[in-house]
């Protein structure tokens, strides 16, 4: 017996030295300590041995089991270690390497420039209200003093769905639709900014569909000094302290009276350059006090309420504050032209391969 003891234990120690793996570990537990393991099989061998025999063998079998137990415990824990630290090898992080380059993207240039003017008409009170693009003739053209034989339609030529729905000329129908909602006649002051869309053939500087904000306020006693007020504060946050702008007559359907706008050349003062065309003066939106036609129609009464109006291409905006030569850029998304505005940001440029 004690003879088999000892080959059971030179054998443990072999297995143990030869293992390298915790699977491993689980069959030298079940070969040894198992119910069918070596040391029980040594267990049911005692029935035939004298009593004093079984009391000696007894404890050296459970200094065998305790023996084995603890060898086989220390060698796992021994693998465990092991294992950990291959793991935390492969996993590891270097980093030191180069990243990869994720573009951020920009804004669009003429999201820019309506972020800024929305800005400016905020800080001054104004909500921004937004409306349908498919709109209805009434609102487009009809409540704004343009009836279905008006000559200045031909201007304004556009796609239509049906002879009374078509794709907007302009924003005004959603000061249209502001005003008549306005039951109890509290102050309006809105801007809307969206696209419009006319009947054009595309060019340098026209296209079948372009962007415009319109400004609307409607008061008791609004005149054109509030308007002329408005429209310096608003062309010298765009484009400089130090503008000056002047107010031509000029003719809109929709405004009596009705103004061009110029502003100071921002790149020359007024000593006249190309951009300026050597005026030193150069156009940037109409406006002019609301027609009492539409006034009437939208609800108010001219003789009670008055207004004005402001209407802006964005396009014309951005193309001049960013020196831009040609309205198609805004719409062929080419990223070597969209990359110019990521660097205002100083954001990440897009890597095209
Ligand atoms: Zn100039």
């Amino acid at each position: 017996m004690k003879e088999k003891i000892e080959l059971i234990k030179i054998e443990l120690n072999k297995d143990l030295e030869n293992i390298n793996t915790l699977s491993e570990i689980n069959e030298l537990k079940v070969k040894y300590n198992g119910k069918k393991g070596l040391i029980s099989e040594l267990s049911s061998m005692m029935g035939s041995l004298e009593i004093e025999e079984k009391k000696e063998f007894g404890k050296i079998l459970n200094e065998l089991k305790n023996e084995s137990n603890e060898l086989i415990e220390n060698k796992k824990n021994i693998l465990e270690e092991i294992e950990l630290n291959n793991k935390l090898k492969n996993e590891c992080l270097d980093i030191t390497l180069p990243s990869t380059k994720i573009a951020n993207g920009s804004l669009h240039p003429l999201n820019r420039v309506i972020n800024e003017i929305q800005d400016i008409f905020i800080s001054m009170g104004y909500d921004v209200v937004e409306g349908p693009e498919i709109e209805e003739d009434l609102y487009c053209f009809e409540k704004l003093n343009l009836p279905k034989d008006h000559p200045a339609r031909d201007a304004q030529d556009t796609f239509y769905i049906n002879s009374e729905l078509l794709l907007r000329t302009q924003t005004s129908g959603v000061q249209a639709r502001t005003m008549e909602s306005n039951k109890e006649k509290s102050p309006i002051r809105i801007i809307c900014p969206g696209k419009v869309y006319r009947r054009d053939y595309d060019d340098a500087t026209h296209s079948h569909q372009f962007m415009q904000l319109e400004a609307l306020v409607v008061d008791k006693n609004i005149s054109v000094a509030n308007l002329k007020g408005t429209l310096e504060e608003v062309a010298r946050k765009l484009f400089g302290n130090d503008r000056e702008i002047r107010l031509r007559p000029s003719f809109f359907p929709f405004t009596e009276p009705s103004f061009e706008i110029d502003v100071t050349c921002f790149k020359c003062g007024k000593e006249g350059c190309s951009i300026c065309k050597n005026t030193g003066w150069i156009e940037i939106l109409g406006s002019g006090q609301v027609h009492p036609n539409v006034l009437r129609s939208c609800g108010y009464d001219p003789e009670v309420y008055t207004g004005f109006a402001i209407g802006m291409g964005i396009e014309r905006i951005a193309m001049l504050k960013y020196g831009i030569t040609d309205i198609r850029n805004f719409y062929i998304n080419d990223l070597r032209f969209l990359n110019d505005f990521n660097r205002i940001d100083g954001g990440e440029v897009y890597e095209t391969k």
